[in-house]
């Protein structure tokens, strides 16, 4: 039974190679499959990073019967993830979504959800959360389908009853042009009620918070009653702001080449939800999963290899 559990939308992505190529330039060449869902992205980056600290990991969603289903399990388990509530679904194919980027940093999206909205409170399993430690929920998983945002509260109940100082954390990864501010404050509310740790970028704080400024916005967020906010910055790194302290610990973003920012922020997280776990103080776990985030844009693709040494070579370097 896993230590650390996130649970919801599996995806493959196909991604154009190159930037400023409209998805619909015909003829133009893709490059895919790669693994990808924000919590997948996220457990496996907490399974690599877990590896000298030995937590265990698992992932509850759905795939559909098919290789790109396969390609997804056989990399969750090739980097440590327990796969055994991955379940899948003999009528609707692998979630899919089309990606491509723009040179001014936007990014379009053309997604068939097929099985990636399936996962439901049945595929949540008591049992599977009694060695619980850490919970991590993404604001995607609960925008997804009514049954994916209904089996993200079970979990969250289920890990509470299973441990009641199980740490919960929460990237509210959702964004205005997605879904109306308001139905997006709804549908956190009852995550952020539990939410030990909520890791927004400025934009998902100011807009949880209603407030127009990153910082103050962050600052009324614990006020709410949550622990730590840690402030994705991108390439200027992150702050985390903590209940009881006036100022936010800032720490610097580690210089690199950006190739691909895909799945940045949900590697962070994961390194960042292992290294609170492992004790460390919370600038060395700021450091530790900015290297986690700055060695993943380095890479093509949501999902890298990137190991716990790599991200101390980053450090020390
Ligand atoms: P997304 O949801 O697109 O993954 P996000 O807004 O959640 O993004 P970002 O702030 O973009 O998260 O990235 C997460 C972390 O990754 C940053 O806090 C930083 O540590 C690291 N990072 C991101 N982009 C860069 C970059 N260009 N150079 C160095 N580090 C980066
Ligand atoms: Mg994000």
């Amino acid at each position: 039974m896993p230590e650390i559990i996130s649970l919801g939308e599996l995806l493959v992505e196909i991604m154009r190679p190159n930037k400023d190529v409209p998805h619909g330039k015909i003829g133009e060449i893709y490059k895919g499959p790669f693994p990808s869902g924000a919590p997948a992205i996220f457990i496996d980056s907490a399974a690599r990073i877990s590896k000298p600290f030995k937590y265990s990991t698992g992932f509850i969603g759905v795939v559909g019967n098919d290789e790109f289903g396969q390609s997804i399990i056989t990399k969750l388990k090739s980097d440590g993830v327990d796969i055994s509530k991955i379940r899948v679904d003999n009528e609707k194919s692998t979630g899919i979504a089309f990606n491509q980027y723009n040179s001014d940093g936007s990014r379009k999206f053309i997604f068939a959800a097929g099985a990636a909205g399936e996962t439901c409170p049945e595929d949540v399993d008591e049992d599977y959360f009694g060695n619980i430690k850490a919970l991590h929920i993404m604001g995607s998983s609960l925008s997804i389908s009514e049954s994916s945002r209904e089996a993200c509260y079970k979990a969250i109940e289920v890990a509470k009853n299973q441990n009641p100082d199980v740490l919960i954390s929460f990237d509210p990864n959702l964004r205005p042009e997605m879904l109306d501010i308001k139905t997006i404050i709804k549908i956190s509310k009852p995550v952020l009620e539990n939410t030990t740790i909520l890791l927004p970028s400025g934009e998902e704080a100011e807009m949880l918070s209603g407030i127009r400024n990153p910082e103050k916005a962050c600052k009324k967020l614990l006020s709410q009653g949550i622990k730590h906010v840690v402030l994705k910055e991108g390439k200027n790194g992150c702050t985390i702001y903590t209940s009881g302290l006036a100022d936010g610990i800032k720490i610097h973003g580690f210089k690199v080449d950006e190739i691909d920012p895909t799945g940045a922020g949900d590697s962070f997280g994961g390194a960042f939800v292992v290294g609170y776990l492992a004790g460390l103080d919370l600038k060395m776990i700021g450091r530790l999963s900015n290297a986690v985030g700055a060695l993943k844009v380095t890479n093509f693709g949501p999902i890298p290899s990137t190991t716990y040494e790599d991200a101390i070579n980053l450090m020390d370097n």
